[in-house]
């Protein structure tokens, strides 16, 4: 039984960091410079060759997401405060970035019998 990927909640813990909550229960921490320099915009990378265009040493250390919005059912795309805004991050890349923790840790938390 396999299950689409997708956010059930995305927070905002550190100005710098997205926190997703999936819907398969596990959590993704993904720091925002990381996220910003995995850009797989065509402008980041060459759609042809997969080769990264970007310069990493040119994104901001304070680098942020301005703004996060959701595309269709399977993706978000990130305005970034440096004004990068053409990055469109299915959930599915998302998740192979960072595959995240169970959201209550093992044994999912519950205490008690
Ligand atoms: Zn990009």
């Amino acid at each position: 039984m396999t299950k689409v990927i997708a956010p059930i909640g995305i927070f905002r813990k550190d100005p710098d960091m997205l926190t997703i909550h999936w819907n398969d229960g596990t959590v993704s921490d993904l720091k925002a410079r990381f996220l910003r320099s995995s850009c797989p915009c065509a402008v980041c990378v060459n759609e042809w060759t997969g080769e990264k265009m970007l310069d990493e040493s040119r994104i901001p250390a304070d680098i942020k997401p301005a703004r996060v919005l959701a595309v269709g059912r399977y993706a978000m795309a990130i305005h970034w405060s440096d004004g990068h805004k053409t990055g469109i991050y299915s959930y599915d890349y998302l998740k192979k970035l960072e595959p995240g923790v169970p959201a209550s840790g093992p044994g999912k938390g519950v205490s008690g019998v």
